[in-house]
């Protein structure tokens, strides 16, 4: 017996459009309040289809961590439903010469399985600090509100304004933008992980409390045995510089130093960082070779200081 569909709530918004136009038009309509244009990112099965068929995993492995590397950007098909996990997988394998081409590409799917399963396990208590901040600053010293300036993009660092900029105008940011903005904002400007964690899940299209939240803490330490840091010569080095080299900033820039000063200058126990022995919950994120939120992070896997 074949199910009967019922007939859509008259309530609902339409499903389909005659045009991107009409489209934009009815959102312009219904939520006023709202600024801005259609992201350029096509939502849909078929756009979705499009771009798994474009997928590289062997480029994907070499190339991830710049910003023109040939990531997928599946990000939010996979995060609404429109592709599976499954599906990717089965893509990856169709279409690598051997196991370790794909290697890389899956290891990441897997960190957004990983990431469901703690949301699983843990329910509403991924809003809170897993643990202690392990930069010897306690939770309280973290301002809970986003300052006007990042929410506006009005900081005067062009990587910082940049990356908020592609946010709020695509809804999608590259890993290494999201570990970037995040470890300023929480070590830089000492916010608290949840405000700008927050702010990203307004804006992003792939926004999924999980991903988010957790890779948010672990950047912050409260979900990871050390601190994400980055410096300039990292940003320069994997932005190809494009955003370092008209910069009204640069001859400020708050990320131009060696790792070592960066840690005197923004933690208060360094000594402790480095000599920190992850605890349980740590451990289980940190036994998986690397970072959950940047599994091949270049700055952190070439100093045993940075490496997780
Ligand atoms: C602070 C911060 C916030 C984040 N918030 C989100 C979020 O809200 N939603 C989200 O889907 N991802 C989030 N991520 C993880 C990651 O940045 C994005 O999944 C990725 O950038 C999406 O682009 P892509 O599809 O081109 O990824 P690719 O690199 O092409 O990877 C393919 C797929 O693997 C998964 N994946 C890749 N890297 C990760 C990762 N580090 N953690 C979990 N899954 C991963 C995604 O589903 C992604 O679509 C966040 C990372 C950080 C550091």
């Amino acid at each position: 017996m074949s199910a009967v569909q019922p007939p859509p709530d008259p309530n609902d918004l339409p499903r389909s459009f005659a045009s991107r136009d009409a489209l934009e038009a009815l959102l312009a309509k219904e939520f006023p309040e709202a600024r801005g244009e259609l992201s350029s990112i096509r939502g849909g099965r078929r756009a979705a289809e499009k771009k798994l068929s474009q997928i590289e995993p062997g480029r994907y492995a070499r190339s991830r961590n710049h910003l023109n590397g040939a990531v997928t950007g599946l990000s939010p098909y996979i995060r609404h439903g429109v592709l599976t996990l499954a599906e990717v997988r089965d893509a990856v394998f169709a279409g690598i010469r051997n196991r370790d081409e794909g290697q890389k590409l899956i290891n990441e799917l897997g960190w957004r399985d990983f990431w469901q399963r703690m949301w699983q396990d843990l329910g509403d208590r991924i809003h809170n600090d897993q643990e202690e901040f392990k930069t010897g600053h306690a939770a309280s010293s973290y301002s809970r509100e986003l300052p006007d300036d990042v929410r506006d993009g009005r900081t005067g660092l062009a990587c910082m304004d940049g990356f908020r900029d592609q946010l709020v105008s695509t809804g999608w940011l590259h890993n290494h933008a999201r570990m970037w903005m995040a470890a300023w904002l929480v070590h830089w400007r000492r916010i608290h992980w949840k405000a700008g964690a927050d702010w990203f899940l307004e804006h992003l299209l792939d926004g999924d409390p999980a991903s988010n939240h957790l890779s948010w803490q672990w950047v912050a330490s409260t979900f990871s045995h050390k601190p994400y840091v980055f410096n300039k010569g990292n940003l320069e080095r994997y932005s190809s510089g494009r955003y370092c080299t008209n910069c009204p900033s640069a001859a400020q820039c708050p990320f131009e130093a060696s790792y070592d000063q960066l840690e005197q200058q923004l933690f208060a126990v360094q000594a402790s960082i480095r000599s920190v022995q992850p605890n349980r919950r740590s451990k289980r994120i940190n036994q998986a070779s690397s970072n959950p939120a940047s599994s091949n992070h270049a700055a952190r896997s070439r100093s045993a200081r940075h490496s997780l």
